[in-house]
């Protein structure tokens, strides 16, 4: 019997290793036995490092199953780990594993997993403690084990501000430059009042609308995580005093299905648009005045399947040239942190929100300018035509030009970055441009910058990878 301990809940590196040399020393997955740094004490663990290399021998596995491991093995059940090694036992065989009830248990995981990350990003609410230097205090009990894979969320969303989310397992700590991650604590440890408590129970009781309440999508264990929780059965009480208790059958308001983007008028007229007959289309654009001195249009490129679309401000010089968006240094930048990000380039649709260089020319040299609104306006059509031949799952918008062509109003970046945004139900995030980092002087803040925008895209990776589990 093999005993492998790994270093915690979420060691998925310490699992896919020891996995890997079990499986080329043909150790059925009856004779091992997964458990956690601190469980197992009792137990004296006999690794798969203690078994030989096997150097010549080797398989692969589908990129799908690594993804559906990386967020499977999150889940609380103590199962998982002997689950995904009996599942990459089989892969191993060439197996097809489309019936295996196991894919089944470790998809629903992988759900409960994404699941639960939602309700951390909707539920958690920071309270302010700290007299001298603010720092700001979440408490959450999440049922797996998400803090780590949230964590970067956080990060991007909430910058600029020190913040900690404590739960009992771990807890994650942000100081506006690195995410560390220390064991859980106790509850009763926690601060429990500040001065933004009641700044937000007067908020929240002023918001609350018991037709918006959707009682059965949360539950009230998940209460105890909300500040306002000591106000919201008196809300409702109050509410069904008025109503005689009959609100949320007679009052619940439908909610109203969010428009797709295939269902918008623009998509309806250009139902059978493909990128090819657009690119074509908009090879003679004369929209606006941007096409006389630039060489050509500079369409988007990439798959029509792609779930990931990726919008920029306008081509540069070399794309000018080239034809083809982001193949200058910002592209290069960019496909670096699509990899990191772990989005593969060839699965995603990059294109510009206006589609001919700007620029002055001074002396050989040809000088970016800014396009303008009505430019950025004149060229949206072309975006939303792109949107609606691709439906993709999530729209990134690099810029605030981008973000002006893809949300149609001037939309600040460091106030919106990062966060979930529906638009017209698509769904769009919006981050800094590659380019803005590559102007940045100072290399710490460089470094700094870099990571920030490696973060945001992998929220968008995670979105990515949550949307397919979904579907
Ligand atoms: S920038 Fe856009 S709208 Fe203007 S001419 Fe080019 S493709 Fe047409």
């Amino acid at each position: 019997m093999h005993i492998i301990m790994l270093d915690s809940d979420t060691d998925f590196e310490g699992w896919r290793k020891a996995a890997r040399r079990l499986a080329l020393n043909d150790v059925k997955p009856s004779d091992v036995t997964w458990t956690v740094r601190g469980e197992a004490e009792l137990f004296s663990p006999s690794g798969a490092n203690d078994l030989p290399d096997a150097p010549h021998a080797t398989f692969n596995v589908p990129a799908t199953f690594v993804e559906l491991a990386r967020a499977a093995i999150l889940h609380q059940s103590g199962e998982r780990f002997a689950l995904l090694y009996r599942l990459l036992w089989r892969l191993r065989g060439h197996h097809d594993l489309a019936d295996d009830p196991d894919i089944a248990k470790a998809n629903a995981m992988a759900r409960a997993v994404y699941r639960e990350m939602d309700r951390m990003i909707a539920q958690v609410r920071f309270r302010e403690i700290g007299r001298e230097k603010a720092h700001y205090v979440a408490w959450f009990e999440p049922e797996h084990h998400i803090v780590e894979l949230a964590a970067p969320f956080f990060a991007s969303r909430f910058s600029d501000m020190p913040w900690s989310i404590l739960t009992p397992d771990v807890c994650a700590h942000w100081d506006g430059h690195a995410i560390s991650i220390t064991s859980g604590i106790d509850k009763s440890e926690v601060p429990s009042e500040d001065r933004l408590e009641e700044t937000w129970r007067r908020h929240y009781s002023s918001l609350f609308n018991p037709a918006r309440l959707k009682v059965t999508e949360a539950p009230q264990a998940y209460w105890r995580n909300l500040p306002e929780d000591s106000i919201i059965r008196p809300l409702l009480e109050d509410a069904m005093r008025m109503t005689s208790g009959a609100f949320i059958a007679s009052k619940a308001a439908k909610p109203q299905a969010p428009q797709k983007p295939q269902d918008t008028p623009m998509a309806r007229k250009h139902a059978h648009d493909t990128i090819a007959t657009l690119r074509a289309e908009a090879a003679d654009c004369r929209a606006c005045p941007l096409w006389k001195d630039a060489t050509q249009t500079v369409f988007g490129q990439g798959p029509q399947s792609a779930t990931l679309m990726l919008v920029g401000e306008q081509p540069g010089d070399k794309e000018d040239l080239a034809g083809k968006p982001f193949v200058g240094p910002a592209g290069l930048m960019l496909d670096r942190a699509l990899e990191e990000a772990g989005i593969g380039r060839t699965k995603v649709y990059i294109t510009n929100a206006v589609k001919h260089f700007k620029f002055v020319p001074r002396g050989k040299i040809r000088l970016h300018q800014k396009p303008s609104t009505p430019e950025i306006r004149a060229c949206r059509q072309w975006y939303e035509r792109e949107l609606a031949a691709i439906k993709p799952e999530l729209v990134v918008a690099l810029g605030a030009t981008a973000a002006q062509g893809v949300l149609g109003k001037i939309t600040p970046i460091n106030k919106n970055r990062g966060r979930l945004i529906d638009h017209d139900g698509t769904k769009v995030l919006v981050t800094v441009h590659p380019s803005y980092l590559l102007r940045l002087p100072d290399e710490e803040a460089k470094a700094k910058e870099y990571q920030r925008f490696v973060d945001d895209l992998k929220i968008a990776a995670s979105l990515l990878r949550r949307a397919a589990h979904a579907a």
